[in-house]
């Protein structure tokens, strides 16, 4: 039975994780964050998660979609270098040099192929960097168990309930569904991002947090998707995993709020976020 420490995340938890660019930095300081998203009808995923990414600062920026998404993230992304899969509709191979990128985020509409399966096995199997694991890449981890043993401490899985549920089985409340999350992140040795109305974080040495930013105008299709662009861009900068998920998931909420105040919590939608993530920075 874990007595577990859960914390409200607060601005000054959040001053004392985030840190100021200095003066003379240039791009290289801020990592290369590599994005893996999108199969063919579901490319803006990747183009919300790119988005993300260069809006909570990475200094570079590579996407690897499928061939479908080339023109469709070279004209919303320009800022952005692309990696095109193989494949036409879906994504079966990593990118040749894979030590070129400081974090890596995959999952937004990847969709469930054998050979995206392939592709996550080889880059659990491979890759040193922290790794942000979302959307599919999770519903393609509860199809395949075994690869979890691959995660690491730089790691972060951001599910919500139901990909939670696909992953770990089911539970009664959200009571015991923290307390698994808490379990599962000590024996995965990641950090795990429970989504929802008061995201959950559950770090590895049994540490938890609990945030408070974000509304139901959040309930829309891509928000997921902007969170994991945010948390990658975080781990390329530098953040470790522990501080990447409780940074991250704040300014994803307060980018939010703002969105909501200005728009509405029905008018908005998750691209509305990231245009917001500028004013939340402006304000820590
Ligand atoms: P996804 O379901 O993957 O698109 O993720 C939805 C994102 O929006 C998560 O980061 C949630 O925490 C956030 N979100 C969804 N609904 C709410 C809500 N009612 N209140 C606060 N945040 C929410
Ligand atoms: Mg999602």
């Amino acid at each position: 039975e874990t007595i577990a420490f859960h914390q409200l995340i607060d601005q000054e938890i959040i001053s004392s994780i985030y840190r100021k660019r200095k003066p003379f930095s240039h791009k290289g300081v801020f990592g290369h964050a590599l994005i893996m998203a999108g199969s063919y009808g579901k490319n803006g995923a990747a183009v919300l998660s790119a988005k993300a990414a260069l809006r909570i600062g990475a200094g570079l920026l590579t996407v690897h979609t499928p061939k479908c998404g080339y023109t469709v993230l070279q004209s919303t992304v320009p800022e952005a270098m692309l990696e095109t899969d193989v494949e036409e509709q879906h994504l079966s191979t990593l990118p040749t040099d894979m030590s070129r990128y400081t974090a890596i985020g995959i999952g937004p509409g990847i969709g469930l192929h054998e050979q995206t399966a392939e592709l996550l096995m080889n880059l659990l199997h491979t890759a040193h960097q922290p790794v942000v694991l979302d959307a599919d890449a999770l519903n393609l981890l509860s199809i395949k168990k075994d690869l979890t043993k691959h995660l690491h401490e730089e790691c972060i899985l951001t599910p919500h309930p139901k990909e939670f549920e696909r992953l770990f089985g089911k539970t009664n409340n959200d009571f015991e569904r923290k307390e698994l999350a808490l379990q599962k992140a000590e024996e995965l040795n990641c950090v795990i991002v429970l989504k929802g109305h008061h995201t959950f974080i559950a770090s590895p040495n049994g540490d938890a947090w609990f945030n408070n930013t974000g509304n139901a105008g959040m309930a829309t299709a891509g928000s997921g998707d902007i969170l994991t662009g945010i948390l990658t861009g975080l781990l390329a900068q530098g953040y470790n995993a522990e501080e990447a998920a409780i940074l991250g998931v704040y300014i994803h909420g307060a980018a939010g709020d703002l969105a909501a105040q200005q728009l509405s919590q029905e008018a908005m939608m998750a691209g509305d976020i990231n245009q917001y993530i500028g004013s939340v920075f402006l304000q820590l």
